[in-house]
């Protein structure tokens, strides 16, 4: 089941990191004995938010530090394994003038909280007794200097991801905090979600079989779940139709984490449920994503000509087919419900991945 041999990157969301780091340790130990593994983490829930507030008004990093603390304590860890990263971003904060611009002293800040929770899965890993590299990604993901939302530069992190591959062939999983890249001697950051395209871009880099990426929901799924009960997962999706879907508000991946050959297997961290594969191939099942733009929110079918009964605005981007319609907030659950049941109907199906 779970591809003996094979050389895997799995990328745990945040939701996973705080609420299920247990279940993303024993996932990541059993594919290490199966096989070759790289591990890409987002910070705990929250702490990216918190982190841009103190970058921000100068605030909160005693609330961080708890939180990391506890989070420790929780997980059976010593917490002092987080001193030395929180002395560092406390320095940081108090030497802002020292950075070329407010972008990139605010990126530095934010890097801190991938770096906090790789701390501690590569620690969780190393007291099972697996043996852990952990990287700092500056030396690996090479970026444009676009701060806040930096573009990775391949064929720079190709090289520089070498010692990664090394490190897996020669039977260690490699720890990589996502989300972060290196522009010069600086640290850059990926646009929100980014963590998505760091592994993206490492399982091309490296010679990946797939990337798995693990978060609270199992898949891509025909709308947003959260308010769409009867939504249902789609098992195959192409990277253009991901990509677009993505920049039309769908949430389960960042659009650039499509831009690369490697196959994308979503998946669920807590029962290690796949549901969706990002690649080649096109379940042609339409995805309804919807975004805030302006005071309206503008819902889109993507992979559609046209929805049977609503008139909306027809276009191609990327080359993929999409139905747009604006509509007020207190409007939106009803709408995507709507829209959904005229599309798909109410059939709550599922078709499981296995790996
Ligand atoms: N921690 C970053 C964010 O909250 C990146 C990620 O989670 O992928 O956006
Ligand atoms: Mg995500």
């Amino acid at each position: 089941m779970l591809c003996p041999g094979r050389r895997l990157v799995a990328k745990f969301g945040g939701s996973s990191m705080r609420r299920n780091f247990d279940e993303a340790v024993s996932f990541t130990a059993r594919l290490w004995d199966a096989g070759e593994v790289a591990v890409v983490v987002s910070a705990l829930k929250g702490v990216t938010d918190a982190l841009l507030m103190l970058a921000e008004t100068g605030d909160g990093i005693g609330g961080i530090g708890e939180l990391h603390r506890d989070f420790a304590l929780r997980h059976g860890l010593d917490p002092s394994i987080f001193s030395p990263l929180l002395r560092e971003l406390r320095k940081s904060v108090e030497s802002r003038d020292s950075f070329p611009s407010l972008r990139a002293f605010r990126d530095h800040v934010v890097s801190f909280g991938e770096l906090l929770s790789a701390r501690a899965f590569a620690e969780a890993l190393s007291s099972r007794g697996i043996p852990v590299v952990l990287f700092d990604p500056w030396e690996v993901i090479a970026t444009d200097g676009n701060f806040g939302n930096a573009g990775v530069n391949f064929r720079e992190t190709l090289s520089r991801s070498a010692p990664v591959r090394e490190a897996v062939e020669e039977g260690f999983v490699a720890v990589v905090p996502g989300f972060i890249g290196g522009h010069l001697d600086l640290r850059t950051t990926l646009g929100r979600n980014g963590s998505d395209y760091t592994a993206s871009v490492l399982g091309e880099a490296i010679g990946a079989d797939a990337v798995l990426i693990m978060g609270d929901v199992d898949g891509i799924y025909t709308a947003d779940p959260r308010r769409v009960p009867f939504a249902r997962p789609v098992p195959f999706v192409s990277r253009e139709r991901a990509r677009v879907a993505s920049l039309l508000g769908m949430r389960a991946l960042h659009p650039r984490a499509t831009e690369f050959e490697v196959p994308l297997l979503l998946g669920r961290t807590d029962d290690w449920a796949f549901s969706t594969v990002v690649g080649d191939t096109d379940s042609g099942t339409p995805i309804i994503a919807h975004t805030r733009e302006g005071g309206l929110f503008r819902v889109s079918v993507v992979g559609a000509d046209a929805v049977h009964g609503y008139e909306g605005e027809t276009f191609e981007l990327d080359g993929v087919r999409v139905v747009s319609f604006w509509v007020e907030r207190s409007s939106l659950g009803g709408f995507l419900n709507s829209l959904h049941w005229a599309l798909m109907g109410t059939r709550k199906l599922a078709f499981p991945v296995v790996v």
